[in-house]
């Protein structure tokens, strides 16, 4: 497609009807089907099953009673559109109100969000938070309160430096062989301890202009050294299909570059996102990696279950980012639960970030105690593949530091001195150590 037009484009335009590969005929080859065509070589025949361009989730009580009851005439095919999901976001106080009750906090939060982040939230996500409970951890994660207006001096706008590592726009260059490239500002629903606050819901339209894209392309080119590059932004499934494929093309072009990954909160917020073919366009550009940001297990719903079966069952490996935030998953039993339900349905808990300090976020953050303390609840306690890497992402650009609880107590001699999980003692004989 000729970029100018896709970048005028309103709306995904119509995809192409394709199909599923589920079987290759070897009894049949391709000239046995069209003679005309004098193949060479003539391969065997492949047996396609065609792909119905919608493909239904299955929607769950909750929100088939929440979509009668707030959109009574919407269809239950609008509602797994999303299209309408994103057009349909709550963005004002009036609406939300009628669907939850709002505590003072909230609506003056609401009410006096210019300058901050702004409010946004899909009316499928709307329908998981409870309606009268103000401390519900979903509802505190999208609806914001006015303790967002209290700035401390630890706070900064850009915590983590992003902006001097930043070569050319969008592009966030930290470690040598890998880059951040931040593709929109968009977001299908804003969280309220975002690291990119700064950025995202800006409507600013820069992130994802051509040639702000063909600008962080060509950066990408001219370094060699590139092997990995994470679009992220803003949230990239937020783009049309048409876009993303532009975007992976031709990055899948670069031949230095040996591996894609996307970060999207999308299948948590808005899994209606992840269609039949969503997941075509995604297949063709493997080795892809996604990144999901789930916090909190009562965000695992049926939707949510189905959009990361569909996207694992095409290939795709799935880790979960988690931020670690005060009553909302800071406990023992809360982690445990999320990462348990991540990984049946296969997606691997990566990262636990201790939460960053931008402007409004104290209510948010914990000690870091805690977080070492639920580290030290599962590493040993549970699945070895339940257990993210805790990190800090240091202040001004120092990259990720990953924190563990004190294993080793030190060293006797030709001994390491170990802490097992149990508080259990060990030494281990490391001949080769040097005291
Ligand atoms: S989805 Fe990601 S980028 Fe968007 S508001 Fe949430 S944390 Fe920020």
């Amino acid at each position: 497609m000729e970029s100018e037009a896709l970048f005028n484009e309103e709306v995904e335009p119509p995809g192409r009807i394709t199909g599923l590969v589920v079987g290759i005929d070897y009894n049949h080859r391709i000239d046995d089907i069209f003679p005309s065509r004098n193949t060479h070589p003539n391969p065997p025949v492949v047996l396609i099953k065609p792909l119905r361009r919608v493909s239904r989730f299955k929607d769950s009580t909750r929100a088939q009673a929440f979509r009668k009851h707030f959109y009574p005439e919407i269809t239950t095919a609008e509602w797994q559109d999303w299209k309408w999901q994103f057009r349909n976001r709550i963005t004002d106080v009036r609406t939300l109100s009628q669907m939850i009750w709002l505590s003072q906090e909230e609506r003056l939060a609401m009410n006096g969000q210019e300058g901050h982040l702004p409010v946004a939230i899909t009316p499928y996500y709307v329908s998981l938070l409870d309606e009268m409970d103000v401390s519900q951890p979903l509802r505190r994660m999208v609806v914001p309160v006015t303790d967002e207006c209290c700035r401390t001096a630890e706070e900064e706008e850009d915590p983590l430096g992003e902006e001097n590592d930043s070569p050319v726009a969008g592009i966030v260059h930290r470690y040598p062989d890998r880059v951040l490239f931040l593709v929109t500002d968009s977001c299908a629903t804003y969280c309220r301890y975002c690291t990119r606050s700064r950025i995202v819901g800006r409507h600013q339209k820069s992130l994802s202009n051509i040639d702000h894209w063909e600008s962080a392309i060509a950066y990408i080119k001219q370094n060699p050294q590139i092997r990995d590059v994470l679009l992220s932004g803003g949230d990239p499934l937020t783009l049309s299909d048409s876009k993303l494929e532009w975007l992976l093309s031709r990055l899948k072009e670069i031949p230095h570059l040996e591996i894609l990954r996307i970060g999207t909160k999308v299948p948590v917020v808005m899994p209606q996102r992840i269609t039949t073919q969503l997941i075509y366009t995604l297949k063709r550009f493997h080795p892809l990696w996604i990144s999901i940001h789930v916090n909190h297990p009562d965000e695992i719903t049926p939707e949510m279950s189905q959009a990361c079966t569909r996207l694992a069952n095409a290939g795709i490996p799935l880790g979960s980012q988690t931020v670690l935030l005060h009553k909302i998953n800071d406990n023992m039993d809360t982690m445990k639960r999320l990462v348990h339900g991540l990984l049946k349905i296969r997606v691997k808990p990566y990262y636990l970030y201790q939460c960053d300090p931008i402007p409004g976020s104290s209510h948010f953050r914990t000690s870091v105690n805690t977080g070492l303390d639920l580290i030290g609840g599962l590493r040993g306690h549970t699945t070895g593949y339940a257990v993210p890497t805790y990190v800090i992402d240091a202040p001004g650009g120092g990259g990720k530091i990953p924190l563990l609880p004190e294993y080793v107590i030190g060293h006797e001699g030709n001994h390491l001195i170990l802490r097992n999980y149990q508080g259990r003692i060990f030494h281990y004989p490391d001949s080769r150590c040097t005291p």
